[in-house]
């Protein structure tokens, strides 16, 4: 098959329309059989649930090319159960996890000519997503839905490195206590924008979100989940039933265990304990792992030992590790990889 004419390695991350996505409709209490179509518009009621009432739920993983040129994805399995999660939370109908599968392999092969060639760091970035599509004025659920798989490519996350980045402690809040923060919804993303667009005005890479009911214990920022690594070489994450769960951090909180035989402990994370520990990353499907070099919380500053050169030294291992896995140079535990062809 022959790839498009992309230069692959100056990719950044931003929407490139590909020639296929999958479409589903859900009508009459019941799913069609879905199809692959070649129209990247959508046209619906200017009264859809979806534009009126934000009744809209996402996911996001990537197709790329192993070293020995198989086109695999990672879990996809835990992103089809995740989005079923996020559809009984918002009143949605599940689209069956099996489809879901089948649906991200065809937009996949379909697309092949533009999944990037080993090696230059860029992915196909997939993008499974529902929405309630006909006419609610009333506040209710929709009685119609559509799901959906686009494919974009987009580049390597960090070009020329992984720089450690700065964070701050947010005066905003994500999630409510008992709110939405644990499934993928686009309102979750919605709320968040302008916390941060002022997080950058105010030369910021990130925000670190605390619990809203005590803002002492740490959550998550906008669209990562914590790792944190003490002196003495145990992995800490966050335990909240407001953070939504990394399918990444999953996943290296495995690695951790299984290939490093690290110790792992899940729990709460006080915001004063960060000065204790020696390193700290941020966990989602775009970067892996970003290191994160200092959090700020109103003036003070916490600076991990890991310093703002590079990675700390366990952040890095777990990297490698599973960044090999994923590349198929590392033995994968059965299931994590998904060959496409
Ligand atoms: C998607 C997302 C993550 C990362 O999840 P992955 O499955 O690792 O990509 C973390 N936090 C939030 C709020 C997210 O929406």
């Amino acid at each position: 098959m022959e790839k498009k004419n992309i230069d692959w390695s100056n990719l950044g991350f931003g929407y490139m329309e590909t020639d296929y996505r999958y479409v589903s409709n859900f009508k009459n209490g019941a799913w069609d059989e879905g199809a692959l179509i070649t129209d990247a518009n959508i046209t619906m009621s200017e009264c859809a649930c979806v534009l009126q009432y934000a009744q809209t739920i996402f996911e996001g993983l990537k197709a790329y090319t192993t070293e020995d040129g198989h086109i695999v994805c990672f879990r996809p399995d835990l992103n089809a159960s995740r989005l079923a999660d996020s559809a009984k939370r918002l009143e949605m109908p599940v689209f069956p996890e099996d489809k879901f599968v089948d649906a991200v392999k065809q937009v996949v092969k379909a697309n092949a000519s533009y999944v990037p060639p080993f090696g230059s760091g860029a992915t196909l970035y997939l993008r499974p997503y529902m929405f309630g599509s006909n006419a609610v004025i009333g506040v209710k659920p929709a009685t119609e839905y559509q799901f959906r798989v686009f494919a974009t490519p987009v580049g390597p996350y960090f070009k020329g490195g992984a720089k450690p980045i700065t964070i701050r402690v947010s005066d905003f809040d994500r999630a409510a206590p008992n709110g939405t923060g644990h499934i993928k919804a686009g309102l979750n993303y919605a709320m968040s924008l302008h916390a941060i667009v002022s997080a950058h005005e105010e030369g910021y890479d990130e925000n670190m979100y605390l619990d809203p009911q005590t803002r002492t214990k740490v959550e998550e920022t906008g669209g990562a989940n914590f790792l944190f690594v003490t002196k003495d070489g145990k992995v800490v994450t966050p335990k909240s039933n407001s953070i939504l769960p990394s399918i990444t951090r999953r996943s290296l909180v495995y690695v951790a265990k299984e290939y490093l035989g690290l110790e792992v402990e899940e729990r709460e994370v006080y915001l004063d304990e960060l000065k204790d520990f020696a390193e700290c990353g941020l966990c989602g499907t775009a970067a892996v792992i970003s290191p994160v070099g200092k959090v700020v919380d109103h003036g003070k500053e916490i600076c991990f030992p890991s310093g703002m050169e590079e990675m700390g030294p366990i952040t890095k291992k777990l990297y490698e590790t599973l960044t090999g896995i994923q590349m198929g140079k590392i033995e994968a535990p059965e299931g994590w990889i998904v060959t496409i062809e």
